[in-house]
């Protein structure tokens, strides 16, 4: 066993379905939601069961949508001692509206997240990262909204989101809250993002092993780890109409997601957010 091993990280989860995932925002409007069969709270309670076997603590950033619709998995959540957070209220993402819409959006998913939990939410996680150079108002909002602390900020360069030039470590902003990046490597120069999601289903597991060891050989910080409900659900319906990239990107390698993730919570040390980052 090496020092690495010994070290605790962040395990979160985006708590949202397949549908209110950007990939596919031009095939489904809000509207149509109520007309899909929610796959979330199943999965969810899946993720919760796989946690509880293996003594791991997790932030789940969950969608106000999935309070409203799913309160079960929301009160499940709390009751086993994992942490809630706001993942906004339909995944719409931050960069795509209006100041007043985005903190009306923030607002209701906190009120029904704290409403069905009984508990204060603290952390919030923006959809799709999309807190950028165009919006950083949004970190106002958090503040006044009571927030203590995000993990919004992707420094990368992406298509669809990241600053390469903004901090890659856990930071104060000027705002006042607390901002936890995504965690990237630097490689000839360049920022890759290592944090989970896409990237570990794409890749080998000893690959992304590897990348997560280099990381935390080369600071002292925490690493944390990111995916969704929908990513251990190879069953989940097939999109038809999204983008072919959207559609690889989202497919890939599902049904190699959930045994990837068992050896993963085995061979490092997991807890939430709110206690690795802020209990001190
Ligand atoms: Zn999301």
């Amino acid at each position: 066993m090496s020092f690495l091993d010994e070290r605790i990280n962040a395990m979160t989860v985006d708590v949202e379905d397949y549908f209110h995932v950007s990939a596919f925002e031009s095939v489904f409007t809000p509207s149509d939601y109520k007309t899909l069969t929610p796959r979330v709270g199943d999965n969810t309670h899946r993720l919760i069961d796989l946690f509880n076997e293996h003594g791991v603590k997790a932030t789940f950033f969950t969608l106000g949508w999935v309070a409203e619709n799913c309160p079960d998995v929301v009160k499940r959540i709390v009751d086993e001692g994992h942490e809630l957070g706001s993942h906004g209220s339909n995944h719409k993402r931050t960069n795509t509206m209006t100041f007043s819409e985005v903190k009306e959006d923030i607002k209701r998913s906190k009120d029904i997240l704290e409403e069905v939990s009984g508990k204060p939410v603290k952390g919030y996680r923006a959809p799709s990262f999309s807190v950028d150079t165009s919006n950083e108002w949004v970190f106002d909002i958090l503040v006044e909204l009571g927030f203590e602390y995000s993990s919004s900020t992707y420094p990368i360069e992406h298509d669809l989101y990241g600053v390469p030039d903004w901090p890659r470590f856990p930071h104060v902003r000027k705002e006042g809250i607390f901002e936890i990046p995504v965690p990237t490597i630097q490689e000839k120069g360049k920022n890759i993002g290592i944090g989970g999601g896409g990237y570990f289903r794409l890749y080998p597991y000893w690959l992304s092993s590897r990348r997560i060891q280099k990381y935390m050989m080369d600071t002292e910080q925490p690493y944390n780890f990111y995916f969704h409900p929908w990513e251990i659900d190879p069953e989940q319906p097939r999109v038809k109409g999204a983008p072919f990239k959207s559609k690889l990107r989202h497919y890939v390698n599902l049904n190699v997601m959930e045994k990837k993730l068992k050896k993963l919570l085995k061979d490092y040390k997991w807890t939430s957010m709110q206690e690795l980052y802020l209990s001190k």
